[in-house]
C-alpha cells in the first residue's frame, strides 16, 4: 500500500462546491443501485462489463457481467464496459469466472450461459479493425450496430482507416442509429433500405469481392439460418451469403389484398456492393411488415428490429449524498483494503456512515486523506471483528 498522502488527498470542500455538477457527473457514472445481480431475471438486454482479471479457467473466452456485479463483485478490477447486450445473463460466479463467487447472489456450481454470445468486444477489441479499446486515447467516434452490437470507429465504416475514403458519413444530429455493412450483407433484403427517406446510406463497392469480411462471426446463429432458409443446398460461406435475396429464400407464397412488399418499389442491390445504413428518426416504421418480410425477419431472428428493444437498467439510485459519497469511493477504489471489505455491497452500507464520517471535512474544508478513509474502515472492521452478531453495517 503506497503511504504518500499528498498523492492520494482529495479537499471534501470542493466537492461541496461542485455539488450539482458532481452530483450529475456521479449520476452519469453510478446511476443506478447496485445491489441486485440480474442471474436470476434470465437473458436480458443490458449494460454488460467484460472483466479482464478475471481469467476463465475453462478455457472459454473472457465472461461478462452485469452492471451491479461491475460494481460489487470487480471494481477493483480491469473493465471493459461493452454497453448493452441483448439476450444476455450475468456470467458473475458462473464456471466462465472460475470459481470466483459472486457476492450478490450466489450461483449453481456449473453454471454455464451457454446461450450468451461471445465476441472479439469481450477482450476488449471493437470494430473490424478488431483494435482494442483504450478509452484514453480512442479519438474516434463510434457507432454501435443495431444488429450485431459491435461498435465500429467512424473511419473504419466510411473506409478512411484503409486509405480510401468512400462516403461521408451524415452529420451526428441527422441520424439516431446505425446498422452496419456487415449485417446487411448477412441479412440481405436490408440492404434495399439505402433508397428509403428514413435511411442514410453509404455504399462500398467489393473489389475483390469475396475477401473482404471472411472473418466476421462466422459462428454465429443467423449464419447458420441463412444456409437452412437458402434454397442452395450447398454450405455456403459468408461471401457468398449476400446472394442470398428474396428470391433465393424460400417464401411463403404471396397474398392478395394489401400484403404488398415495400422492397419491390427499389431495384435490388448487387451482391458486391456493401451498404452501411444510418436510421433516422422513427425508421423502424418504415420496415416492411408483408408476410414475406415478416417470415425472413423471423428466419434470420432478427425480428427485435421491428420494435424498438427493451433494455433492463436497475432501479435508480437516488441517494442525495451521491457526489460525496463518490468522492469516497475514488479513495477507497485506491485501496487493497477493499477488497477485504467484501466489495461494494459493503460500500452500499456503509455510505451513510461515510458521508458523515466526511461531513466535517467538508464542512471545515480540511483535506480527506487515504489515511483518513484507511482509519475509518479500519475502525469499522474492528467493530465487525469483535461483534458476534450482522451489526457492522
Ligand atoms: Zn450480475
Ligand atoms: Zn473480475
Ligand atoms: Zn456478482
Ligand atoms: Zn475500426
Ligand atoms: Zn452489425
Ligand atoms: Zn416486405
Amino acid at each position: 500500500m503506497a503511504s504518500e498522502d499528498t498523492k492520494d488527498t482529495v479537499t471534501v470542500g470542493e466537492y461541496l462546491e461542485q455539488q450539482k455538477s458532481l452530483e450529475e457527473e456521479a449520476g452519469e457514472v453510478l446511476p443506478w443501485n447496485f445491489d441486485r445481480c440480474t442471474y436470476s431475471k434470465g437473458h436480458l438486454r443490458q449494460a454488460v462489463y467484460a472483466c479482464k482479471t478475471c481469467k476463465p479457467s475453462t478455457g472459454s473466452g473472457p465472461g461478462g457481467v452485469c452492471y451491479s456485479c461491475s460494481i460489487a463483485c470487480h471494481a477493483d478490477h480491469d473493465l471493459i464496459e461493452l454497453f448493452n447486450k441483448r439476450n444476455f445473463q450475468c456470467d458473475c460466479g458462473t464456471a466462465r469466472f472460475g470459481g470466483s463467487a459472486c457476492q450478490l447472489e450466489p450461483k449453481p456450481q456449473d453454471a454455464l450461459n451457454e446461450t450468451n454470445l461471445y465476441n472479439h468486444n469481450f477482450e476488449g477489441r471493437f470494430c473490424w479493425c478488431k483494435v482494442e479499446y483504450d478509452p484514453e486515447r480512442e479519438e474516434a467516434n463510434m457507432h454501435q450496430c443495431v444488429l450485431c452490437e459491435d461498435w465500429f470507429h467512424e473511419n473504419c465504416i466510411n473506409g478512411e482507416k484503409q486509405g480510401e475514403k468512400n462516403f461521408s458519413l451524415p452529420d451526428l444530429d441527422n441520424f439516431e442509429e446505425y446498422i452496419c455493412r456487415t449485417c446487411t450483407s448477412k441479412h440481405s433484403f436490408l440492404k434495399p433500405y439505402k433508397n428509403s427517406h428514413m435511411f442514410f446510406s453509404g455504399q462500398t463497392v467489393r473489389k475483390n469481392d469475396g475477401t473482404k469480411e471472411k472473418d466476421n462471426d462466422k459462428k454465429s446463429k443467423n449464419d447458420q439460418l441463412q444456409v437452412e432458409t437458402s434454397a442452395s443446398t450447398n454450405k455456403r460461406k459468408l461471401d457468398d451469403e449476400q446472394e442470398i435475396d428474396l428470391k433465393a429464400t424460400a417464401l411463403p407464397k404471396k397474398t392478395k389484398g394489401d400484403d404488398v412488399c415495400k422492397l419491390e418499389r427499389w431495384e435490388p442491390v448487387k451482391n458486391n456492393i456493401d451498404v452501411d445504413l444510418f436510421c433516422i428518426q422513427n425508421w423502424r416504421d418504415e420496415l416492411c411488415r408483408c408476410s414475406k418480410c415478416t417470415y425472413l425477419y423471423k428466419s434470420h431472428q432478427i425480428e427485435f428490429i421491428l420494435q424498438e428493444e427493451e433494455t433492463y437498467e436497475p432501479p435508480q439510485d437516488d441517494d442525495a449524498h451521491t457526489s460525496l459519497f463518490d468522492s469516497g469511493m475514488k479513495l477507497l477504489a485506491q485501496m487493497d483494503r477493499v477488497t477485504a471489505i467484501e466489495g461494494a455491497i459493503a460500500y452500499a452500507k456503509l455510505r451513510d456512515d461515510l458521508v458523515e464520517f466526511l461531513k466535517p471535512f467538508g464542512d471545515s474544508g480540511k483535506t480527506v486523506t487515504e489515511q483518513d478513509i484507511r482509519a475509518f474502515f479500519e475502525s469499522k472492521w474492528s467493530e465487525r471483528k469483535t461483534s458476534d452478531t450482522n451489526s457492522f453495517f
